[in-house]
Order: C-alpha cells, then sequence, then structure tokens
C-alpha cells in the first residue's frame, strides 16, 4: 500500500449546456503532423506562384490537379507548370461553409479550365459578386504572399 490515497483536488470547474443529456464544454487541440509525399511540389509550387499540375509520360493527358500516375492509361506522371490564366468552366456559389470559410459566406467556387490542359482545377474566385459570375469568364491566379502550404494559398480573379 502506498501512503497515497487520495488524489489532488483542484478548483477548476466544468461549464454545463445542459443536465440531459449532460453536454460539458471540452476543449480539443491536436497538433497534427501531415505529409504531403508525393504532392509536395504542388504546395512548394503555391509557395513560388506557380501551379503545378502533372503530364502522362505515356499518353500525354494533362492534370490540373497533379495525380503521380495517369487516370487514363496508369502509367507515371510528371510534372509539369500550369498556365496562371484559364477561364471559368463551372461555378457554384456556397452560402454555408466549414469554421474556417463560414465568414467568408457567400463565397464563389470555380472549375478553372486551362488552355491545353484536360482536366479542371477547383479555386475560389473573389473578385466578383456571385449574382455576376459566369461561364467563360476570363481568370487568373493569385497566391498568398506568405505561403500557409494550403491549396487555399491559390485564388482566382476575374480580369477584361
Ligand atoms: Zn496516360
Amino acid at each position: 500500500m502506498t501512503s497515497k490515497n487520495k488524489l489532488p483536488e483542484t478548483e477548476d470547474g466544468t461549464i454545463l449546456f445542459n443536465i440531459d443529456p449532460i453536454i460539458i464544454k471540452h476543449h480539443y487541440e491536436i497538433n497534427y503532423l501531415h505529409s504531403y509525399a508525393q504532392d509536395s511540389p504542388f504546395f512548394a509550387g503555391l509557395a513560388k506562384g506557380k501551379l503545378m499540375g502533372s503530364r502522362c509520360k505515356k499518353c500525354n493527358y494533362k492534370f490540373a490537379t497533379p495525380r503521380s500516375h495517369c487516370m487514363e492509361c496508369g502509367a507515371k506522371t510528371e510534372w509539369i507548370e500550369l498556365p496562371l490564366e484559364g477561364k471559368i468552366h463551372t461555378f457554384t456559389t456556397c452560402y454555408f461553409g466549414s469554421e474556417e470559410f463560414l465568414k467568408e459566406t457567400p463565397f464563389t467556387l470555380i472549375l478553372v479550365e486551362f488552355e491545353g490542359i484536360d482536366t479542371l482545377f477547383l479555386s475560389r474566385l473573389i473578385n466578383v459578386n456571385p449574382e455576376n459570375v459566369t461561364i467563360g469568364m476570363k481568370v487568373k491566379a493569385r497566391f498568398l504572399r506568405n505561403s500557409k502550404f494550403k491549396a487555399t494559398d491559390v485564388y482566382f480573379i476575374a480580369f477584361e
């Protein structure tokens, strides 16, 4: 038997929101080490103001959202630099969003079409009111000056 037979008490309380069922406030925080692995060049590109896609070495299919292997033929791809200008293929206006984007609602998500590239790129359009966005609108990429190495480092603005 040890000499310790009682745990120390604290004066911290618990925030109680409901009794039946009991709902308490519980702070949750975690540092998560996330590897971008083979996608790393895409995020490094964002920090350098470049959009990196990929090209199939066998069939030449070009992906705006990079793939390590071709979705058409399965061969390995190589990195290519995408144009920074394109046009809106389609769009949607979001009136709700996850916590990070909630304060920006409504915001517009666009699928960007690049000349000579076979797939589309999902991003945000920031300088056009949702009711004025049109398919075919010319857009160009902008990058956060201080990269966060996230997909949101790039966004698009309409021009012309
Ligand atoms: Zn291929």
